[in-house]
């Protein structure tokens, strides 16, 4: 299951296997020519990616975590995984972390920034350094001070409350500015529209590289259309523009894609488009 880029080893750590949604839900606009010969619902995962550099640990997303009340968005609600198992499986202890980086700040990414404790919520990762654009932060507070009593709000709200107040009431937070450096071989890019500072983070090691790419996309189905927009994104334009810029990065480079929420692959260019090639872990 392991990924190597010179002296970067990369582990993919699933919170959740399956995670299921109507096609409409996830994606207002779809068509039936899109969905092809797909029928029912579109099965995504949640995936993490430990990073591990010679003198660096960094963990890329931290999943949903377990007991978050979303009673809006039930999806996220009251999860109960074994994700630290998992994360002890590739041999890693939260106490070993040195950096958590979310690509954003939906509860699906930085929920598990925390874990239940005694009815606290506690950082899940006591030593490391949160890093969080400044900007993400700021919009996800203003969420947050509006104190939006019911909607999708309400449950970002309460994202800021349980996920990512705690990690910046024990310090442990670094606002940044990106690009940004985590470590040799891992930077932090911006590529917005889902959320307005979504992040990539580009590895790179021993002339190869990977592009852990969070929620630039969500399913496969949008290499054959990238203005196909996720019902969560921001700024839809700004969201297919950072698609396309995606696409071109990982054909330049021949980069692995390491998405959040489907399985990781290599993009071809298909005519004027892209079309995602996946690879099965043991290839990669
Ligand atoms: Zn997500």
């Amino acid at each position: 299951m392991t990924v190597t880029l010179g002296p970067l080893r990369i582990d993919p750590v699933t919170e959740l296997d399956h995670w299921p949604f109507a096609p409409a839900e996830l994606f207002p606009a779809v068509t039936p020519e899109e969905l092809g010969d797909h029928r029912g619902d579109l099965d995504l995962s949640i995936t993490t990616y430990l990073v591990r550099t010679p003198d660096q640990t960094v963990l890329l997303d931290a999943g949903n975590g377990n007991a978050k009340e979303r009673p809006v968005l039930l999806a996220h609600h009251q999860f109960d995984t074994p994700y630290l198992d998992r994360l002890a499986a590739v041999g890693v202890v939260p106490e070993d972390v040195d950096v958590v980086v979310a690509t954003h700040l939906h509860p699906d990414h930085c929920g598990g920034f925390t874990r239940l404790v005694d009815g606290a919520w506690d950082p899940t990762f006591p030593r490391a350094r949160y890093l969080i654009p400044a900007d993400e932060y700021a919009w996800l507070q203003e969420v947050h001070a509006s104190a939006p009593e019911d909607g999708v709000a309400a449950d970002l709200a309460r994202t800021f409350e349980d996920s990512v107040l705690p990690v910046v009431e024990a310090g442990l937070v670094e606002l940044i500015d990106l690009p940004y450096e985590v470590t040799d071989g891992v930077t932090l890019r911006s590529f917005p529209g889902h959320t307005s500072a979504h992040l990539i983070a580009e590895l790179s090691g021993g002339g190869r590289h990977a592009l852990a790419s969070g929620d630039v996309l969500h399913h496969p189905f949008q290499f054959s259309n990238l203005a196909l927009a996720q019902g969560g994104d921001a700024d839809p334009a700004v969201a297919a523009e950072s698609r396309r810029r995606l696409c071109e990065l990982a054909v330049e480079r021949d980069a692995l894609v390491l998405p959040a929420h489907f399985g990781p692959g290599r993009i071809d260019r298909d005519g004027a488009g892209f079309r995602y090639r996946p690879i099965p872990w043991g290839g990669a």
